[in-house]
């Protein structure tokens, strides 16, 4: 039980808290949420797009080789945990590295080697289903390990020597160190986001033989090792949309973005401005990123570390830099607008006019190149106003090699992620909250003869629609009624004695303290139209 203290055993009372960087999402605020996602799967199934549901874990292959090993995202902030191995084999594993060989004694070497071709076979089992993986660290230390065996069996059946001992007990810790170095659990990673997730998705359900493009969104947490601040988690929610399919229609990327935009005016995220940019393809990108790069060796040393790192792994990413001495220095640098190739120039001209049609108001912004490596064409984000730094609601772009990098058939891509984490404490500092739900009624019942009354109304009540509060023990009036009160209620319904009596209900509205009786038909109808207003 390493690091754990039995239950029976805990001597302190430990006070449990949420990891840093998480957090939970009580009510009413989670009403928030829920409205937001609701109006966004509202916007989205409009402009026919329909929910994926994806894994919140996969191979972190996947990122590594969508996302980039050299960004940020997959170097610094992933959370990376290698899979559990098939129980019997950790097993074995152990018992190898630490079994106690007497060369002299060839009983201990026979049960060695046994266990050894044991392992082996659940080793291969292993492979064979997919559950141990087959990379080549794996797959050359299960061929070593055969020829050790057989080289150990050798020594085994020649005449005992000191020189033969000596080479028993060497190929045996070589054994030992060759088990020990193997993965035998999956590397997996926690998603830092979802887009290399949906183009996974894409290829294994063949989706390119469905009809049209494929318009998908997702809603859900994403998973970052950063440092915790406002607007910055480490478990953090997103929702995205992507269209993935033959065509790369600038008109595409218009309505995707017209999509965005009539989202975040349904819900109140109106002081917000639309960057855009071109990055180029694979035909046009690399020349202009030589380019950069020689550009940036020549101003290095007035650059800090980050910058003077990004020149050789990722110059395009110094174009991100918010450090305050380093932005004069960027401004002389060579912009990728006078670089596009032919294709890319038109596809971004036309995608403005195509902006314009649908009067979407955008700036252009050179700098803007995101911080993932599949972006191609199309980039953008979204910044918001009362955020402080982290101003960024929604980034998104164009990834047209990417399902192909990942091994499917020539695809073009374009999506974006909403930060609903950064948009919900936009929506509240800005005011623009609505004000959502809440309880209907409270029921005040007194009496136990009342109680089959309450019970019965609270049930209609429910079916009708309406948020209802049924207290599960007598109270006081006064105490009901001051419950009633804190919890926001519109109405409190009393039932009495006297009202079980004349099969009436006192309706009392708590703003004002208007009374009224009603009988039950009455009471159904008058709150349904008062729900309706
Ligand atoms: P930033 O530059 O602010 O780190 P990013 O470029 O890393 O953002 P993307 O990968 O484009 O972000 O993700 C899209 C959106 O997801 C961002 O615009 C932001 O609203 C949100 N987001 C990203 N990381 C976090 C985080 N750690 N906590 C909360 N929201 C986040
Ligand atoms: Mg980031």
């Amino acid at each position: 039980m390493s690091g754990f203290s039995r239950r029976g055993q805990m001597s302190e009372r430990k006070q449990f808290r949420a990891i840093k960087g998480t957090r939970d999402i009580l009510p009413p605020d989670s009403a928030l949420w829920n409205w937001f996602e609701h109006t966004a799967r509202e916007v989205f199934e409009s402009y026919n797009f329909g929910e994926i549901r994806l894994p919140a874990f996969e191979q972190a292959e996947l990122f590594y080789r969508s996302i980039g090993g050299e960004t940020d995202v997959v170097s610094k902030e992933m959370y990376y945990f290698q899979d559990k191995a098939i129980p019997e084999l950790e097993v074995l594993r152990e018992q190898i590295r630490y079994a106690t060989i007497l060369p002299s004694v060839p009983q201990t070497v026979d049960h060695f080697v046994r266990e050894l071709r044991k392992f082996r076979q659940l080793l291969d089992a292993g492979f064979a289903a997919g559950e141990v993986p087959k990379h080549d660290l794996n797959v050359g230390t299960s061929q070593n390990l055969e020829s050790e065996a057989n080289q150990l069996q050798e020594l085994q059946s020649v005449e005992s020597s000191a020189r033969n001992n000596d080479m028993i007990s060497f190929v045996a810790s070589q054994i030992k160190r060759h088990v020990g170095i193997l993965h035998l659990g999956e590397p997996l990673a926690l998603r830092p986001e979802a887009t290399a997730s949906v183009c996974r998705a894409y290829i294994e359900h063949n989706m390119q033989a469905f009809p049209g493009n494929q318009k998908l969104y997702y809603i859900g947490p994403m998973f970052r090792r950063e440092r915790p601040q406002k607007g910055r988690y480490r478990q953090f929610y997103q929702i995205g949309a992507e269209v993935l399919g033959q065509s790369d229609a600038p008109a595409i990327d218009a309505e995707v973005l017209e999509m965005l935009l009539v989202f975040f005016n349904r819900v109140g995220l109106t002081r917000t401005t639309l960057y855009v940019n071109s990055i180029g393809d694979k035909n046009c990108r690399p020349q202009y990123v030589e380019l950069l790069r020689n550009e940036l060796r020549r101003v290095k040393d007035r650059l800090k570390e980050d910058s003077q790192r990004r020149i050789e792994t990722n110059p395009l990413r110094v174009l991100d830099s918010k450090i305050p001495e380093e932005q004069p220095i960027i401004e002389t640098l060579p912009r990728i607008s006078d670089y596009l190739c032919d294709e890319c120039r038109a596809h971004f001209a036309k995608l403005k006019e195509e902006l314009n049609l649908r009067r979407i108001d955008y700036k252009e912004n050179w700098r803007l190149v995101r911080g993932l490596d599949y972006y191609t064409r199309t980039t953008f984000e979204v910044t918001a106003e009362g955020l402080g730094s982290q101003n960024a609601v929604c980034g998104g772009g164009r990834y047209d090699g990417l399902v192909e990098l990942l091994g499917g058939a020539p695809t073009k891509g374009i999506g974006f992620a909403i930060g609903t984490d950064r948009s919900i404490l936009s929506i509240e500092e800005s005011g623009n909250a609505p004000k959502l739900g809440g309880l209907a009624v409270y029921i005040a019942w007194m009496g136990q003869a009342s109680y089959p009354t309450a019970v019965s109304i609270a049930r209609k009540l429910r079916s009708a629609g309406l948020s209802v509060e049924l207290p599960p023990e007598e109270m006081k009036f006064k105490k009901s009624l001051g419950l009633a009160d804190k919890l926001g209620a519109r109405y409190a319904l009393i039932i009495g004695e006297d009202e079980v009596a004349s099969r009436t209900f006192t309706l009392k509205r708590l703003a004002d303290g208007d009374q009224k009786k009603l009988a039950e038909g009455e009471l159904l109808e008058y709150l349904e139209s008062e729900r309706r207003r």
